[in-house]
């Protein structure tokens, strides 16, 4: 049971620790900051700060659209946790029958890649509940509940890559090395950001600016409501720093744990017992690169330096630890050599927008918002695939500003499933388009009329269930919740 919503818990949790002991104690102090007036970088129609899944599909859909767009990211490139934080295992895009839901930005992304940085099941498998193909799938996390699955691992490089080169095409301008401090607000509405760089602080001037933080740190700064509750027991908050090894042998290592379970278990126990946290290798998209998206640290906040220092320190620590026990016990990790721990520090969870339209439990049920901006897959097939509506990513209040990706509104277990990558992507593309709109139209994105994003969004690819306009409606009840 999740405490948050009584529902049930889907992903655990592996320990919980309270981390306000490794915290230092307020010391009571403070220094005046002076006022000053800051340098203007440019002025553009759609600022997307955070170039993670959410804000790379935030700034190709807007620029595509023709609004002027600039993209600004404290790291040296795209892609955020999905290649930074080493989280190469794109998760489900397809429904337990196989159709694929999340397409548009994420569909074209993908394609971009070369086969030999994907490896995942081929289109025909998709929805396969033939036990063998789910069994061998299951292995290489592609398969979940005895259904193969779209969820390929993918080479974090190549997907850096793509994703430059379609904001190259789309136009977009990038500011790589550029940490977006503080929002800029003009009659309580966000029209802008201030960043910080090697250059000081400067202000980029936005008619609409789409918070791609992942951690909400633009509209928690602007003043918008959000939560941050937390289910100790459910993963989703959990933080960690991921890693790759080189030098492993995949197939031999999956085959071991396929045929003698037993052995595994033994080898996982033992593991616990020495190293304290211990984690599963996962296959990546190469048999001779392992990745570790774990061991799962809770108890952390995500927006506290203390806190995401000591995940670092005890990440690496487990890195090594993990590294001599699984060379000197696991069959095909002899050789294996620390190839890289992730560049950026992997945070699920650290605040949820309060939106105008949060996705809750209740939403499992198959309804289909009158404001869908795109479907994605259910945790189980128990549930039906889940509507995303424009409200999710619209604060309740503060104006001039959308909100895609991990920190969009939802409850806690609904937030399992639309912080995984390829939800980002699509919560992304939408708020591109309807930034750029209401840019373009100089109004705010809340006024938008949501049938104008749809048919923006279809245009570009993306799935809706609702009728296209003219055609015979569809079999569904709608609802406008
Ligand atoms: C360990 C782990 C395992 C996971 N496993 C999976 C999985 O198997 N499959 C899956 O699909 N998803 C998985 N996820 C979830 C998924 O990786 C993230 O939820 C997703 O990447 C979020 O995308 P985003 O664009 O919202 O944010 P992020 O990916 O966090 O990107 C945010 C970007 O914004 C930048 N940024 C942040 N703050 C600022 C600032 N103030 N100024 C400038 N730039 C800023 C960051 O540098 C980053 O590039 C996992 C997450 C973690 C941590």
């Amino acid at each position: 049971m999740g405490t948050n919503d009584g529902g049930r818990l889907f992903f655990r949790s592996e320990v919980f620790t309270p981390a306000a002991r490794l915290r230092r104690p307020a010391t009571g102090l403070t220094v005046r900051e002076e006022a000053r007036d800051i340098p203007v970088h440019a002025d553009c129609d759609v600022l997307v700060v955070g170039g993670g899944p959410a804000g790379t599909a935030a700034a190709v859909a807007a620029a595509r659209l023709g609004a002027r767009t600039i993209l600004l990211e404290r790291h040296n490139h795209l892609g955020g946790l999905s290649t930074g934080g080493l989280v190469v295992w794109i998760d489900r895009m397809t429904g337990w029958d196989g159709s694929l839901l999340i397409r548009g930005f994420a569909e074209e992304l993908l394609a971009r890649l070369p086969a030999d940085a994907v490896a995942g099941p081929p289109r025909e498998a998709w929805g396969s509940r033939d036990a063998a193909t789910a069994a061998w799938w299951a292995l290489r996390t592609a398969a979940f509940h005895g259904t193969v699955t779209h969820s390929p691992t993918v080479c974090p490089e190549h997907l850096k890559a793509a994703s430059l080169e379609l904001c190259a095409e789309a136009g977009v301008e990038l500011l790589f090395h550029a940490w977006g401090a503080e929002p800029i607000l003009r009659d309580g509405a966000v029209a802008g950001a201030i960043f910080e760089s090697k250059q000081g602080r400067r202000a980029v001037l936005a008619r609409v600016t789409v918070d791609g933080t992942g951690d909400g740190d633009l509209y928690a700064r602007a003043g918008a409501a959000f939560a941050d509750d937390v289910d100790e027991r459910d993963i989703h908050h959990c933080m960690n720093t991921s890693w790759t090894w080189g030098g492993v042998d995949m197939p031999r290592y999956l085959a071991w744990r396929a045929e003698s379970p037993g052995e595994f278990s033994e080898f996982m126990r033992r593991g616990k017992e020495a190293v304290g946290f211990f984690d599963k290798a996962f296959a990546s998209w190469r048999d001779d690169v392992a990745l570790f998206m774990g061991p799962r640290l809770a108890g952390y906040s995500a927006v506290m330096v203390d806190d995401l220092s000591a995940v670092e320190v005890i990440s690496h620590r487990l890195m090594f630890a993990h590294l001599a026990r699984y060379r000197a016990e696991a069959p095909g990790f002899e050789g294996a050599f620390p190839m890289l721990s992730a560049p950026q520090l992997g945070v699920r969870h650290a605040r949820r927008l309060a939106g105008v339209t949060p996705v809750t439990r209740a939403w499992w049920d198959g309804r289909v918002s009158a404001e869908e901006i795109g479907v994605s897959p259910s945790l189980a097939p128990a549930f039906a695939p889940v509507s995303v509506p424009y409200g999710a990513i619209l604060p309740v209040a503060l104006d001039g500003l959308l909100a895609p990706g991990r920190h969009l509104a939802c409850d806690a277990t609904s937030h399992s499933f639309l912080r995984e990558i390829p939800q980002c992507w699509l919560t992304g593309q939408a708020a591109g388009v309807a930034a750029a709109l209401a840019a373009g139209r100089g109004v705010a994105p809340r006024a938008v009329p949501v049938g104008d994003i749809q048919a923006a969004l279809r245009a570009q690819g993306a799935f809706l269930r609702l009728p296209a306009e003219g055609s015979a409606p569809a079999s569904f009840a709608l609802h406008n919740d």
